[in-house]
């Protein structure tokens, strides 16, 4: 019996960002893995199994999932928002590439979602409507001297900056570092949309500008997207303000 393993993007958080694709993977899941906030939002279905991880433990998680798979079960992977924006599909495909040769005959889908860029861009207006990059601010997998390096390189280039990861409670002075090392690069009015919990009950949003951009609170479930020197604000009588970049840039600005 050959083994089958899903990855699943759940979207953002409330269950309507869920796709129709995900919904039905992981209806025909034996057994689900994830991270627990994240398990507790897929719906119960009798003879499924759930095992629950902490959230740094993607490594065994993803080794655990393919060794249940290549016993022959159909097992599905969850992560919030897409499964291959800083999260579970890459760490199920570093397992398959060091583990054994059994696991790379597996039939492995991944599955799709929103991330949370797209979701919060969506909120505000087109932010990322000219060319943009994603960074994570986390150094716990890379050094914070990249992270620098990336910063200078994005924001040189004139990118519109998604920031995952921009801080947690074991570092908490991330997002602030990040927002001092683009005002080197960056006017002090450009844009910046501090996004929280999108797609949740508690969602906010705001738009601040980057000299104010680090004093932000911010926490593990922020996303932040700083916008280059062409990205606006159109004000609307009544209505917030729509943040978006123009499809086109003029040349060479930073
Ligand atoms: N795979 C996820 C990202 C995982 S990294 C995705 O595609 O969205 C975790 C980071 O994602 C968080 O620190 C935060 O920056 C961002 N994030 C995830 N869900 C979010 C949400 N609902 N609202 C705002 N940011 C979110």
């Amino acid at each position: 019996m050959s083994g089958q393993l899903a990855v699943i993007g759940l979207g953002p958080g409330d269950a309507r960002y869920l796709t129709p694709e995900a919904g039905a993977a992981l209806a025909a899941a034996h057994a689900l893995y994830g991270y627990g906030p994240y398990l507790d939002r897929v719906p119960a279905r009798e003879g499924q199994t759930r095992h629950a991880s902490d959230n740094r433990e993607e490594r065994g998680r993803a080794a655990a999932a393919l060794r249940h798979a290549a016993g022959g079960s159909r097992v599905a992977v969850v992560s919030g928002g897409d499964p291959g924006v800083f999260a579970m599909a890459s760490a199920v495909c570093e397992e398959i590439e060091r583990g054994p040769e059994s696991w790379r005959a597996l039939d492995v889908t991944i599955v799709p979602g929103i991330t949370a860029m797209l979701a919060v861009a969506a909120r505000i207006g087109a932010p990322l409507g000219h060319d943009f990059c994603a960074l994570s601010l986390s150094d716990n997998l890379k050094p914070w001297e990249l992270v620098e390096r990336r910063l200078d390189a994005a924001a040189g280039a004139g990118f519109v900056i998604a920031l995952y990861n921009p801080v947690s409670r074991a570092r908490p002075w991330q997002l602030a570092a990040a927002i001092e090392r683009l005002r080197r690069h960056l006017p002090e009015t450009t844009p910046v949309v501090i996004g929280r919990a999108v797609g949740r009950a508690d969602e906010k949003i705001d738009v601040v500008t980057l000299d104010r951009a680090g004093d932000s609170p911010a926490d593990m479930a922020t996303l932040v997207i700083v916008g280059s020197r062409e990205t606006r604000l159109v004000e609307r009588p009544g209505r917030t303000p729509l943040v978006y970049t123009p499809r086109s840039a003029a040349g060479v600005t930073a």
